[in-house]
């Protein structure tokens, strides 16, 4: 369809971007693609930001400087405040309900889902990525389309099978630096670097900081990197797009929760995010935007071909009106705690969350979301209104505790062996999908023990767990944690009957891994095999399952099925799993001097 054309600035400059209902691709109109640079800044919250009112206390002056220079959104939206699902949205343009990637580790961005870096790959762009967390390691789907994608961590803490392996913001943006220096100038990149350093735990709390101005501190050190980045981007001195924006913010203790995940409260979901781009005069804009928009923008300012099944927009062409909305949700409290999970759909004035106990709430007169407007549980008006859609959205993606079932295809003779063994159940976790308003001592207690945990306070760790799980016994994210604890520190006894019961509620790789290892060190191989092919079914490509299957045919004496394994653990995964399968390698005897076991 042929449409007259402005050139972007004018557009700004009358105010006619807010209500143009021609998309434009205005950018595919400039001389020389711009390069596309994306920073996520993990849990980061929008009121720490300078540009975002903090500007007398500020301690993010790149992100400020940023902030100047294009638009700065006052009312972003998280699609959820998880890690995987919120970058998942980025890269899709879709919500968790459509892309499926509905929670950390668990899931997979889907092959058949085109992403922001597949396009733009196959419009001519070199496109890199950096990470900084496990959550986001390739395996689970979100490294589609980038010809580097630099997932290298350290483990940082002391389970036999850990997720919080992650990279350190300096590290991870020496890298990103590193590979920028090779990309030619002629070439147009799109960089994604993500930054974790404001994850919890807060490094400063071990300098006696307070919590808060321990996140601070993370907050600013990420800030540091993003300026070293503008400095790089600066001296290729080409035309650039900037995203710079967070996954999802921090609760800080806000509503009862530590961290991010429980809850869809705005200290997690309001979020601070900029676009600066070629042609874009600064400016604030208070119109709703959601994670899912970047992608439809993006490729439509540089000129790049569109995508269907969009639930984004492009937030230059258009904007929200008063009555439309956008949604977020969580899943962990289901996946980590078998709570019921959440969905909020909000616009700039009002907020509606679906849970047992329902909540409406006026953001402006309070935004602290402090008054439920929901009076015994009876919806009425704008409440009742979008509760009928928030139904709709689960019907039409089906509900998060069905998720897994339906992603994951498990063989069913195997499952039926794993049950006659009391490993699997299908049975949910026992806390009868209790609202998660009513589980925050159990969530705070949890995460504490987290962090313990990762900086090694094993025992103050295992003290905590076990208050928790005092009070609610099946809670799987604490019975998972507490069985990794007890097999790092030996107890392997009392680890089996954790994992068992985590395994018996809702299993994955990495449970059902736990079971097999533990299996192993107590002199059960074959239930340990039988394990290690169920975790394989969960996930095909977890290079830890493969690893173990690797050792398992090593103490068999079947060299040449170990050093399969561990080539495909190599091939499934260079940097982490890779070392370990490396060094097994390097290690094996050749076939000829062990008795071949066939
Ligand atoms: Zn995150």
């Amino acid at each position: 369809m042929k449409r007259p054309h402005l050139p972007i600035a004018l557009f700004v400059s009358l105010g006619l971007v807010a209500c143009s209902k021609t998309p434009e691709t205005p950018t595919a109109r400039l001389a020389t693609q711009p390069d596309v640079v994306m920073v996520t800044l993990d849990t980061t919250r929008r009121d720490v930001m300078g540009c975002y009112g903090n500007a007398a206390a500020s301690r993010t002056p790149a992100f400020d400087a940023l902030c100047a220079a294009g638009l700065r959104f006052d009312q972003a939206v998280a699609v959820a405040p998880v890690t995987l699902p919120a970058h998942a949205s980025i890269m899709s343009g879709q919500y968790p309900g459509r892309h499926g990637a509905r929670y950390n580790g668990l899931f997979q961005l889907s092959e058949g889902i085109t992403t922001l870096a597949e396009q733009l790959k196959a419009s001519g762009y070199r496109t890199e990525a950096y990470v900084s967390a496990m959550v986001l390691e390739h395996r689970f789907g979100v490294a589609q389309g980038f010809d580097h994608y630099d997932d290298t961590l350290k483990q940082s803490d002391s389970g036999l099978s850990g997720s919080n392996a992650e990279r350190a913001s300096v590290a991870t943006m020496d890298a990103a630096l590193a590979g920028l220096g090779k990309v030619d100038r002629k070439q147009p990149v799109f960089l994604w670097v993500h930054l974790f350093d404001a994850h919890a735990p807060y490094v400063g709390i071990r300098d006696g900081l307070s919590e808060r101005d321990a996140y601070l501190q993370e907050v600013a050190t990420d800030d540091a990197q993003l300026q070293r980045l503008q400095q790089a981007i600066e001296a290729r001195a080409r035309p650039t797009v900037w995203w710079v924006l967070a996954d999802h913010g921090e609760s800080l203790g806000e509503h009862g929760e530590r961290t991010h995940g429980l809850f869809v409260y705005d200290a997690t979901v309001h979020i601070p995010m900029l676009l600066v781009a070629p042609g874009v005069a600064p400016a604030v804009r208070a119109d709703l935007v959601s994670q899912v928009d970047i992608l439809p923008t993006t490729l439509a300012l540089v000129g790049a071909p569109g995508l269907p099944n969009l639930d984004g927009r492009d937030v230059l062409a258009g904007q929200r009106q008063g009555t439309e909305t956008v949604i977020s949700e969580t899943a962990l409290p289901w996946f980590d705690f078998g709570l019921a999970p959440l969905y909020a759909l909000r616009n700039p004035g009002h907020k509606y969350i679906a849970a047992p106990k329902p909540e409406f709430f006026d953001l402006g007169a309070d935004p602290g979301e402090a008054s439920n407007l929901v009076v015994d549980g009876k919806l009425t008006g704008q409440a009742a209104d979008w509760s009928v859609q928030v139904d709709g959205y689960v019907l039409e993606f089906g509900e998060i505790e069905a998720a897994k079932a339906a992603q994951h295809s498990a063989n069913a003779a195997d499952l039926e062996r794993l049950k006659s063994l009391g490993y699997l159940s299908g049975s949910d976790m026992g806390l009868g999908r209790m609202d998660p308003k009513d589980a925050v001592d159990l969530v705070s207690g949890h995460s504490k023990a987290v962090e313990l945990a990762s900086v090694g306070q094993t025992d103050a760790a295992l003290l905590l767990l076990d208050q928790v799980l005092s009070r609610f016994p099946t809670a799987r994210g604490a019975l998972f944690l507490r069985a990794r604890l007890l097999a790092a520190s030996g107890q392997y006894v009392a680890a089996e009957a954790d994992i068992k019961q985590v395994n018996a509620a809702q299993p994955d790789a990495d449970s059902v891994l736990l079971a097999a290892q533990l299996s192993l060190l107590l002199k059960r191989a074959d239930d340990a095999r039988l394990l290690l092919d169920q975790a394989r079914h969960l996930d095909p490509n977890h290079g830890g399952v493969l690893i173990v299957l690797g050792d398992l045919a090593l103490q068999a004496k079947q060299v040449d099925v170990a050093r399969d394994y561990y080539e495909q653990a190599l091939a499934l995964d260079s940097m982490r799993i890779g070392r370990q399968a490396r060094m097994r390698l390097a290690r094996l005897p050749t076939s000829a001097s062990l008795p071949k076991s066939e």
